[in-house]
């Protein structure tokens, strides 16, 4: 498909968001401080194109944490970073549990997948550096890459994340017990922590997940950033599992790659068509935001996005 033909170039953006607007409904997250200070009527909303055509509404521009959003990015690069531990630490099917659940895998005691807390914990420890700096340095650069534009985390964001995230720490050392996370807990959850809590636009969370929808390659900058097979592996985790214990119905409903966090971020990666990125931050009781669920649900249906559409 040309930039010129594609269909999303002519789509209504502005108009979707004036509607998404007026939807009430959600709270917007309090686990941490600078996320329960947030403005629940803020709406961004970016889509980008295989041509790297940005297109924007809202508050486009205004920053956030990824939080879950970061997950899949993560676990794109571990798996470019060291795939066949990867393979054997982290499972890929979904838990249709919340996602911070203290659940492992019985028998192995794995995580059940990575974009759970306890697997996106654990897959971050396995990207390549020898320490927390080293390993968050590895991700922000891999993520700047995504994003095609030099990213940075908040420290007063990550601090809350490792000062309050108890379960996070919980799971840390079930999975040391069981033998799957080898790093020091506090260095893991720091790690973890920084992932959540590096800062995007929705045009750089758009970009993100238009690398994945174009198979790793950056439709901006023209860099290749991921294989095409790690894309994969991770837009599949992302159909299947991203949506937390909504993920089936989010499948069925919509029916294409997506993840979300509660700072109210939402990235989608519509193979071969579109990336997407949506902020709005209150979420529903799974985690999701309410408006972007709302967003991908309109553009699912107007635009024929659907990957299991018959023809
Ligand atoms: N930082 C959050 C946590 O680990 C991320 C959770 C999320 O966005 N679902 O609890």
């Amino acid at each position: 498909m040309t930039a010129a033909a594609d269909p999303v170039l002519d789509y209504d953006l502005a108009g979707l968001h004036a509607r998404l607007v007026q939807q009430r409904g959600g709270e917007v997250d309090d686990s941490i401080p600078e996320l329960a200070s947030a403005d629940p009527d803020v709406v961004g909303l970016a889509v980008v194109t295989p041509g790297g055509r940005v297109v924007e509404a809202g508050d486009s521009d205004v920053v956030f944490s990824l939080q879950s959003a970061v997950k899949p990015f993560v676990y794109a690069l571990a798996l470019t970073d060291d795939r066949d531990r990867v393979a054997e630490a982290v499972g890929s099917e979904p838990t249709g549990e919340a996602f911070d659940a203290i659940h492992l895998e019985s028998g192995t005691g794995r995580p059940a997948n990575p974009l759970v807390n306890a697997g996106a914990l654990l897959t971050a420890t396995l990207v390549t550096g020898d320490d927390r700096a080293a390993k968050s340095a590895r991700v922000l650069a891999g993520l700047s890459a995504f994003a095609g534009t030099e990213l940075a985390h908040d420290t007063t964001v990550s601090r809350s994340e490792q000062l309050l995230g108890d379960r996070n720490h919980a799971l840390g050392h079930l999975m040391r017990s069981e033998g799957q996370l080898t790093m020091d807990v506090d260095e893991a959850v720091g790690v973890y922590a920084d992932a959540c809590a590096v800062q995007v636009s929705t045009v750089s969370l758009a970009v993100m997940g238009a690398t994945l929808a174009l198979g790793g390659r950056n439709p901006v900058t023209g860099r290749r950033v991921v294989s095409e097979q790690v894309a994969r592996d991770t837009m599949s985790v992302m159909a299947t599992c991203g949506m937390y214990d909504g993920s089936g119905r989010w499948l069925q409903r919509v029916g294409f790659p997506a993840k979300s966090g509660v700072s109210g971020s939402l990235v989608a990666a519509v193979p071969r068509r579109l990336g997407l990125g949506v902020y709005s931050p209150p979420i529903d009781p799974t985690g999701n935001s309410v408006r972007g669920v709302l967003a991908c649900e309109a553009l699912s249906d107007d635009l024929g996005l659907h990957v299991l559409q018959p023809a």
